[in-house]
């Protein structure tokens, strides 16, 4: 099976697209390299002895699209491709909605072009917003979302929710990503973030590697077990066999699929702290701080559908999540 990848360059794309060929599926990556290095190319030829096709180009580059379906037979996408940073959408958002919904129209525009019909897209659990309650489920309601990013993710579900409507011959699936972290176990491969980190894990692997001074913790008094923000942290790599279920168990069906895929299990930022510095070795420095505003006290998912449906279930503890993010951060302390 063909499966072109935009953002396969990236952090969760190229994770999946080592467990992709490992699983005898052949990607087909498209990246721009606005947040990556082609470096992750010689890593996945490194890890699975094979080499995936990487064409430089931009989702948004209509032309650059259909010569990419004009030459390969293309089965599915999956499209990772999009801006992340939640702040920075805050002071761009422009950019952030020409790259994530623009690039998402374009993309589908030339996948109708091609008689492409199967799309995967990266959705997050950030379109739930604030929620009423926890374990979040699939139904729970979507759309209050809290900055340019969130909305982003929000406006392309919606897109192509209407899309199916319109055109029931299209399989589109959501994937509401919780809170991805860790690497790949062999520490050629982790998550590479340009200047300051904006998320827990990545800045805390920079302090226990001596490249920041100290972790501000955002807010300890929230209505938690100990204070601080609960996030559900899922290994990268099971976040990637999602993907590879998803497109084996629905990626062929028409019609709308949308599956949250976390681990269910709530972590303080306290207890990653804690996990980090045991996996370590070292201790972490940090600071209590005020909250970090439009954050929220605490989120996990319900994994009963995306166990149901997709026959799929995150395995890696946060043992390994920690373990696994430090041999990558030790090994390369400035990144690729
Ligand atoms: P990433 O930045 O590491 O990967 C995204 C990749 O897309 C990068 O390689 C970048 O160069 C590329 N890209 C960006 N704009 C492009 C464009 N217009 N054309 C072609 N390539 C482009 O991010 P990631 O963490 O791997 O995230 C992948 C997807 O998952 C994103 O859509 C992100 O919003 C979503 N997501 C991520 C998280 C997270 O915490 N990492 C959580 C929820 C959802
Ligand atoms: N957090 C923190 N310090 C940081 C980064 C994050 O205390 O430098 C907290 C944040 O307030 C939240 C949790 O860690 O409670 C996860 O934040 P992250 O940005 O990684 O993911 P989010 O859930 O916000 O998408």
């Amino acid at each position: 099976m063909n499966v072109l990848i935009t953002g396969g360059m990236g952090y969760i794309g190229s994770h999946t697209c080592v467990e992709m060929l490992e699983a005898g599926l052949t990607p087909i990556i498209i990246d721009n390299l606005c947040n990556a290095r082609s470096e992750v190319l010689n890593r996945i030829e490194h890890l699975t002895q094979q080499r995936p096709v990487f064409l430089e180009g931009d989702v948004r580059d209509e032309a650059f699209l259909d010569s990419v379906f004009a030459q390969y037979d293309i089965d599915s996408v999956i499209h990772f491709a999009g801006l992340k940073a939640v702040g920075e959408s805050v002071r761009k958002p422009l950019e952030y909605y020409d790259n994530n919904v623009n690039g998402s129209l374009v993309l589908t525009r030339c996948m109708r072009k091609a008689g492409v019909t199967s799309l995967v897209f990266s959705s997050s659990a950030t379109v739930y917003g604030d929620p009423q309650s926890v374990p979040i489920t699939e139904q729970d309601p979507t759309g209050a979302t809290t900055n340019p990013y969130g909305t982003s993710k929000y406006m392309v579900e919606r897109c192509l929710m209407d899309l199916v409507h319109a055109e029931p011959e299209w399989s589109i699936t959501l994937l509401r990503y919780f809170n991805p972290v860790g690497a790949h176990p062999s520490g050629l491969m982790g998550e590479d973030p340009q200047g300051t980190p904006n998320n827990l894990m990545p800045f805390i692997a920079q302090v226990a590697v001596g490249r920041r001074e100290k972790l501000s913790i955002f807010g300890d008094d929230y209505q938690t077990k100990d204070g601080t923000g609960v996030r559900d942290y899922i290994h990268v790599l099971d976040l990637a066999d999602g993907h590879i279920a998803a497109l084996q168990q629905v990626g062929a069906k028409p019609g709308l699929h949308i599956f949250n895929l976390g681990t269910g299990q709530g972590s303080s930022v306290l207890d990653m702290v804690n996990a980090f510095s045991q996996a370590s070795g070292k201790s972490i420095a940090y600071e209590l701080c005020p909250r970090r505003p439009g954050d929220i006290a605490k989120c996990w998912a319900s994994t009963d559908k995306a166990q149901r449906e997709l026959g799929w279930k995150a395995k890696r503890s946060v043992t390994e999540m920690t373990a696994d993010t430090w041999r990558w951060q030790s090994n390369n302390p400035q990144g690729y």
